[in-house]
C-alpha cells in the first residue's frame, strides 16, 4: 500500500498518466516538444502543429460531449468558465427593456458562480435570487419555478455539488428555465467523469468544466456554450477562441485535458463501471463510519442511492473540528478535506452544510471524503481503522 492515502479527489484529483506524458511531450525541450506547445495563433509550422493539438484536442472533449468543437471555449479553470457564464449572458442580454436583467441561483453554488453573482449584483449589473436547497441537499424545482419573473435571462444549478455529491436532474432545470424564456448553465465540473454528459440532448445553453477534477492539470478548464447563445466575452484582447475568450491558448493543458478525458470518460458504458466501482467503496465508507456513534452524515447518501455522486462521502463528527480531524489524519498519512478545499484555508463553517440546515457548531466539524481513479478498497478500510481509532481519543 502507498504511504500516503488520498482521498480528496473533489479537491484535485492527482494526475492521471496519460495527461503526465503529455505534459512530458510538450513541456521537454525537444524541438518536437517546443512546436507541440507553441503559440496555436502563430502562422509558422510551429504555430500550426500547436494549433492542430489545440484542434485535436478540443474535438476529443467535443465528441466525449456530444457537441460541436466550436461550442467549447478552452478557459483558465472552472472558476472562469462560472465567471464568464454569469457576466456574459448578462452583458449579452442587458437592454434598454431590460436594463438590469435577473439571474436564479442556488444558495449552496461553489463560490465561482456564488461570488460572481454577489459581484454583478454588487455592480449593478443584475439582480439575483439565491433558490435554497433542502435537507438532502437537493433544490426543488418548484422553488426555483416560483423565483422567474419577466426580467430572468438565466438559471444556474450545479450539476453535482462539489461537498455534498447531490445531483441535480438538468433536464428538469433547463426545462424549466427554457418554458420561462431564460438560458440554463450547470457547473458541471464534479459531474464529469462520474456521469454521462450528452450535452446535445439536454437543455443546457452553457456549461463549465474543469480539467484538474478528472486528474488533468489544473489552470484549464472549458466553457460550452451552445451555438447561437447569447453571451458577451468575459475577455477581450486578441480574439482567441473564436472571440469567445482572449488569450493565448493553454495549448498542453488542453491537450492533456483531452488525453485524460479520452482514458477515463470514452463511453457511457466505461462511465458508468467506473462511478459503479466507486460507489460501492462509498457505501461502504459511509456505511461504515455512520455506525460510529460521533458521526452525523451530512446528507443521507445510503448504499444504491443514485441522488449522489459515487465518489464523495460527507459526514460531521461531533466534538472533532474539521481542522483537527485534517490535522490528524495527515499525520496519521491520510489527505482529507473538511469542506471545500477554496474555503479550506479558513475556519469558517461551510456555507452549503448551513444551507441544508446544520448547525454552526455541527458545520465545523465536517469531513469531506472523496475517491478517484486510483482508489481501492484497502485504502477506504486503512482509512476507517483510523477514524475509530481517533474518535475513541477524543
Ligand atoms: N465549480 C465546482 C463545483 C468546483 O468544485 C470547483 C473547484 O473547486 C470549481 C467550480 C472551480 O474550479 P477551478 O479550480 O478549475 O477554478
Amino acid at each position: 500500500m502507498r504511504s500516503r492515502i488520498y482521498l480528496d479527489y473533489a479537491a484535485t484529483a492527482p494526475l492521471h498518466p496519460a495527461a503526465a506524458q503529455v505534459i512530458e511531450d510538450y513541456l521537454g525541450a525537444s524541438a518536437a516538444a517546443r512546436a507541440n506547445n507553441s503559440n496555436a495563433n502563430s502562422l509558422h509550422s510551429e504555430g500550426r502543429q500547436a494549433f492542430a493539438n489545440l484542434e485535436a484536442a478540443r474535438k476529443t472533449l467535443a465528441d466525449i460531449l456530444n457537441v460541436r468543437p466550436f461550442e467549447l471555449v478552452f478557459t483558465g479553470g472552472a472558476t472562469e468558465s462560472d465567471n464568464s457564464a454569469l457576466f456574459g449572458v448578462v452583458a449579452a442580454l442587458r437592454s434598454a427593456q431590460n436594463p438590469v436583467p435577473h439571474i436564479i441561483t442556488t444558495s449552496f453554488e461553489h463560490d465561482a458562480i456564488y461570488k460572481a453573482a454577489k459581484q454583478l449584483e454588487a455592480l449593478g449589473l443584475a439582480r439575483v435570487s439565491y433558490v435554497p436547497p433542502q435537507k438532502s441537499g437537493h433544490v426543488h424545482a418548484e422553488d426555483v419555478a416560483a423565483a422567474f419573473t419577466k426580467e430572468t435571462v438565466l438559471l444556474s444549478v450545479m450539476a453535482a455539488h462539489n461537498e455534498l455529491g447531490s445531483l441535480h436532474d438538468l433536464q428538469e432545470f433547463g426545462n424549466l428555465a427554457h418554458e420561462q424564456g431564460a438560458l440554463f448553465h450547470t457547473d458541471a465540473v464534479q459531474a464529469f467523469g462520474k456521469l454521462a454528459l450528452n450535452l446535445s440532448d439536454l437543455p443546457v445553453d452553457l456549461a463549465s468544466f474543469s480539467a484538474h477534477k478528472i486528474a488533468g492539470p489544473k489552470g484549464i478548464g472549458l466553457l460550452y456554450v451552445r451555438s447561437h447563445t447569447p453571451f458577451k466575452p468575459f475577455l477581450v484582447g486578441g480574439g482567441q477562441e473564436g472571440g469567445q475568450r482572449s488569450g493565448t491558448q493553454n495549448v498542453c493543458g488542453a491537450a492533456a485535458f483531452a488525453a485524460v478525458a479520452e482514458k477515463l470518460c470514452a463511453s457511457p458504458a466505461s462511465i458508468s463501471q467506473e462511478a459503479r466501482r466507486l460507489q460501492l467503496l462509498r457505501d461502504k465508507l459511509y456505511e461504515a463510519l455512520c455506525t460510529n456513534p460521533r458521526v452525523v452524515a451530512s446528507v443521507p447518501c445510503e448504499a444504491g442511492s443514485n441522488n449522489y455522486l459515487p465518489h464523495i462521502v460527507n459526514v460531521c463528527v461531533s466534538g472533532i473540528e474539521s481542522e483537527t480531524l485534517i490535522l490528524q489524519a495527515d499525520l496519521a498519512g491520510f489527505a482529507v478535506s473538511g469542506g471545500s478545499a477554496c474555503s479550506s484555508h479558513s475556519l469558517d463553517p461551510s456555507r452549503s452544510l448551513q444551507e441544508i440546515g446544520i448547525s454552526r457548531d455541527l458545520a465545523l466539524c465536517s469531513l469531506r471524503l472523496s475517491l478517484g481513479w486510483d482508489t481501492s478498497e484497502s485504502e477506504i478500510d486503512a482509512f476507517l481503522d483510523f477514524f475509530n481509532q481517533l474518535t475513541d481519543k477524543f
